[in-house]
């Protein structure tokens, strides 16, 4: 197969939760692997290919807290959350025999990197997969704000969201059958509508850089592959 990638550098945000599977907790081993298939194949096409993967399949910070602990505290333990996925993504992504190496925002090396963005960016030239973990590095944000700063840092001229549904909706299409989705849309009708792609946060910071976004359904095989090719699966969200 001689096609051509449409972008050279991608930033993948992929929720904690849809490492769960089928499952309402954790990972499961056959979902974790399957997208690390599709994110090793990509790279193999010879896009630079990094990712953020959230915690929320197991510990998400504002729930910690609605259940009394300290905020800040929380945060740390989802924080930690998003490591423990990112090194179970790392040797998923080996196992399919490609290279990757997990930069943590927060100093965990005895194992994993540090995040330095210049040798995030050497890693991604060599064709590593790079997985950024612990988020910001701080509290009271969210894995979304890390994606678009590292998707911003590392001059991505794409970012990915994986999630359960195949895009962005109007309204919510499990409650209601004659939701729309949307094609296309711009980060300021995202803000003004208050349509839930991500936080307010990662949405300006995304605007304000100029990074577009597609929102697609990462259930579905080989979407990921379709997008890199320049296909319009999903929704883009831009300037
Ligand atoms: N988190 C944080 N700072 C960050 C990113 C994440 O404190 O920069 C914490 C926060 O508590 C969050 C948890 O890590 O709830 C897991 O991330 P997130 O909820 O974004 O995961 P997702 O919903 O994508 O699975």
């Amino acid at each position: 197969e001689n096609a051509r990638p449409a972008y050279r550098r991608v930033l993948l945000k992929l929720s904690g939760e849809v490492l769960m599977g089928s499952g309402d907790f954790g990972i499961e081993p056959e979902m974790i692997s399957r997208l690390a298939a599709e994110a090793a194949e990509v790279s193999r096409m010879g896009v630079q290919l990094a990712m953020v993967i959230g915690g929320g399949n197991l510990f998400r910070g504002a729930g910690l807290a609605q259940g009394g602990m300290d905020r800040v505290t929380a945060d740390q333990v989802g924080m930690l959350a998003t490591v423990m996925n990112a090194l179970a993504m790392q040797d998923a992504i080996e196992r399919q025999g490609a290279y990757c190496r997990v930069m943590s925002a927060l100093k965990i090396n005895q194992i994993c990197e540090d995040y330095i963005l210049r040798r995030a960016v050497r890693h991604l030239e060599k064709g590593r997969l790079v997985v950024f973990a612990a988020g910001t590095g701080n509290p009271y944000f969210t894995t979304d704000s890390a994606a678009s700063l590292r998707a911003s840092e590392i001059n991505a001229d794409l970012m990915l969201k994986g999630t359960k549904v195949d895009g962005v909706y109007d309204s919510d299409p499990k409650c209601n059958p004659s939701a729309k989705r949307y094609e296309r849309l711009t980060y300021d009708e995202a803000l003004t509508e208050k349509l839930g792609v991500m936080d307010a946060t990662a949405l300006v910071l995304c605007r304000d850089n100029a990074i577009p976004l597609r929102v697609f359904d990462v259930y579905q095989p080989g979407d990921l592959k379709r997008i890199i090719l320049g296909e319009p699966i999903g929704t883009l969200v831009e300037r």
